[in-house]
């Protein structure tokens, strides 16, 4: 331990349920023999969480507990048996998961012997982003904790995460040069298929951005779009019948999140294609579908949940690179204190991702017994 921060506390952001988070004064989390402490330099604001705060549950969170799962900070102290590589001052990014995938096969779980690590069923999750000091759990310190070079900053690195999980679709889903790749939603998700597919395939393929908001559009275009188009008039609707001509997606991302968006994917989608289902919808979200169709036209649909360690450590490399630029997606700062905001924000869409910094003010939250 190279800071003793027993008995210390911190004002953290705690989700009691639905719509209900509060800034609270708890415990510095205590460290078990392999775990990791670390201070959050950088945290971001996602649509999961605003989410699982509108729904007051998703499978990666209990309730109450400590809210926040994307970040960026320095390593504070290391149990007394955590893996060696991990001192006290280096800079890290930490995935918010980690599977079994144990080295012995047979003590694996049933998804990781099969090699679905983002199914393990025995994920450990980690949350408390939103707070000056998070613990890291041993699991997760010895497969999904990467060091940050100097010159990356905490909050590109803390878009790890859901970069991660958009290099997951694209590993699972194979694009043949020529096809026409549509991303329905050019929210941050949407945003960053479209760099980082265009960084994998450059111009051997065609990226169509569709949304309702012509800003985010624009970004989508700066960021490698061929053709991006807002949808939400009928004009933008006959324009898109313009540009697609008898042409049909051959790949439709759902980057929104909702039954109406997966039916557009769906409609939009050509003979022999493959809808990546990306969006987490509510429970109990049903979507009517016309099974002749994907029958007949053998339409594919490939839901992405997560990411893996595979996935986590190329999305750091990507940010790391600069291959995928992330820093275009970052529209606000704000303090810890400001959480709120930051979800009012989220939820009004004014941003497209807010950097919570715990730091402004933390020395003092530390010093508060
Ligand atoms: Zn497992």
């Amino acid at each position: 331990m190279a800071l003793n921060v027993r008995n210390r506390t911190m004002v953290a952001a705690v989700l009691h349920g639905a719509r209900d988070v509060r800034l609270e004064k708890v415990p510095i989390p205590p460290l078990g023999p392999e775990d990791l402490l670390a201070k959050v330099e950088a945290a971001s604001l996602d649509s999961t969480d605003r989410k699982v705060y509108l729904r007051g549950y998703h499978p990666m969170i209990e309730i109450p507990g400590l809210f926040g799962h994307e970040w960026a900070g320095v390593v504070i102290a290391v149990g007394e048996r955590a893996d060696p590589r991990w001192r006290p001052g280096m800079r890290v990014v930490a995935a918010n998961s980690a599977p079994c995938n144990e080295a012995d096969p047979s003590a694996r779980c049933r998804p990781c012997q099969r090699g679905r690590l983002s199914m393990c069923e025995r994920l450990v999750y980690n949350n408390g982003a939103f707070a000056p000091y998070i613990r890291i759990p041993g699991r997760i310190a010895s497969v999904n904790l990467i060091e940050l070079p100097p010159d990356t900053p905490f909050e590109e690195a803390a878009l790890a995460e859901p970069l991660a999980c958009v290099m997951h679709a694209i590993r699972r889903v194979p694009i043949r040069s020529g096809e026409l790749v549509a991303i329905i939603g050019a929210g941050p998700i949407g945003l960053m298929f479209v760099s980082a597919l265009r960084a994998r395939y450059g111009h051997t393929i065609r990226i169509l951005s569709l949304d309702h908001h012509d800003d985010r559009l624009a970004l989508a275009e700066t960021l490698g779009a061929d053709v991006a188009l807002n949808t939400r008039s009928e004009l933008g609707r006959d324009e898109l019948k313009k540009v697609l001509g008898v042409e049909r997606p051959d790949v439709v991302v759902e980057a929104v999140g909702s039954e109406q968006a997966h039916r557009e994917a769906f409609d939009l989608l050509a003979r022999g294609g493959v809808l990546v289902s990306f969006g987490g919808v509510a429970r109990g979200t049903v979507l009517p579908l016309d099974l002749h169709r994907l029958h007949y036209e053998e339409v594919q649909i490939v839901p992405i949940y997560h990411h893996t360690p595979t996935d986590f450590a190329g999305a750091v490399r990507a940010i790391v690179s600069r291959e995928v630029p992330v820093g275009p997606l970052i529209t606000a700062r704000l303090p810890l204190s400001e959480l709120p905001m930051a979800l009012d924000m989220a939820q009004q869409r004014t941003t497209l991702r807010t950097i919570l910094l715990p730091q402004e003010g933390g020395e003092r939250m530390m010093e508060s017994r």
